[in-house]
């Protein structure tokens, strides 16, 4: 008898919020997986978000999709966390760093106590420094830890681009690298159109000071205040952005997408998880790739870094 060489693929998702769900309802549009389990401090959402789902099923391809507990991630290939709280009005970032940190601790470790063996994949923000803390809790290999770092933000800025320029954005090479937040910079000196130098296309002296690409990056690095102040959350371009990502993983693409990466000695940083960009696929970062920075930018990195540090360093004092 032919023997079918179809590899299952198994995602749980943890945290069934704006983010997490808005995850589950764009990867059950794609073909990407077999089973999709939803895992959630509240049951019972996770429950009626499953229902829901399941009721698209007819529509689709198939996949199984269930609300479920830990024991779920043992045979996982990919655990997805989007669990946790968001920015209070008045809290500061160290306040979130800590407090999802505390979080994470008894999701990780519950995740490991079901020999999980894949690869882990971080939403929740402060995203550089809880994929540090679950690399720590897991023990895991660096390159099956991944966090969403400045995909997001990255593909903010190609599309803002994108609209500024009239060019499609996946044309568009240019990175925001360092901390999913205010400290990211845009990588000005690589910026790419089709292979020109955009600084080249634009026929422009000094990139970095010009003021329609200075409010280009802020457009790009501010979004998400500017949404939330809309709507209270921002979602589907994260949902999208880890549905890219898994898409990598799994189809073992080796795609270039920037993401939160552990680094050891690339730009000059060690032991520490920061937006670069990355080759993805099936084992997780096969490499991260190293951009040559211009001297401010590679300034810019550093400062970035050592906010990132800080924040790190509060979180694990939370996690010990
Ligand atoms: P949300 O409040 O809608 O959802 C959070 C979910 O986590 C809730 O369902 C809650 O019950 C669950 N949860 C809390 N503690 C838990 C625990 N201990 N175990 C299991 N589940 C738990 O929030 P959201 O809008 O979905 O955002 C989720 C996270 O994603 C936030 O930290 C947000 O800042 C982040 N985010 C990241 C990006 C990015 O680019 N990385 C973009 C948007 C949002």
């Amino acid at each position: 008898m032919i023997k079918l060489q179809t590899k299952l693929r198994k995602v749980a998702v943890i945290g069934t919020g704006f983010v997490g769900t808005s995850y589950a309802y764009a990867l059950m549009n794609q073909s990407l997986v077999n089973e999709l389990v939803l895992i959630d401090l509240n049951e019972a959402k996770a429950d009626g978000e499953a229902r829901d789902l399941n009721h698209g099923m007819p529509f689709v391809e198939p996949v199984r999709i269930k609300a479920g507990g830990y024991q779920e991630c043992e045979d996982a290939d990919l655990v997805v966390i989007t669990a946790g709280a968001n920015q209070k009005p008045g809290e500061t970032r160290l306040d979130l760093a800590a407090k999802n940190a505390s979080i994470f601790k008894g999701v990780v470790e519950q995740v490991m106590s079901h020999r999980f063996n894949g690869i882990f994949l971080i939403a929740t923000n402060p995203v550089d420094i809880l994929t540090h803390v679950t690399r720590k809790i897991s023990g895991l290999p660096k390159h099956r830890v991944i966090g969403s770092g400045t995909s997001l933000d990255t593909a903010r800025f190609q599309y803002l681009l994108s609209e500024h320029l009239a060019i499609d954005p996946r044309d568009i090479h240019a990175y925001i690298i360092g901390e999913h937040g205010d400290s990211s910079l845009p990588v000005w000196s690589q910026a790419r159109i089709g292979g020109v130098p955009l600084q080249t296309y634009l026929n422009m002296e000094d990139i970095d000071n010009n003021q329609d690409m200075i409010a280009i990056y802020e457009g790009a690095r501010d979004a998400a205040y500017d949404i939330i102040q809309r709507k209270g959350a921002t979602y589907y371009g994260i949902a999208l952005g880890l549905v890219r990502l898994t898409k990598a993983l799994f189809q073992n693409e080796n795609a270039i997408i920037p993401v939160s990466a552990h680094l050891e000695g690339e730009y000059g940083l060690h032991d520490i998880c920061i937006g670069v960009p990355a080759v993805l696929n099936e084992q997780g970062v096969r490499e991260v790739l190293t951009l040559e920075l211009s001297p401010s930018e590679q300034q810019k990195l550093q400062h970035s870094a050592e906010i990132i540090r800080e924040m790190t360093r509060t979180a694990m004092t939370a996690v010990r």
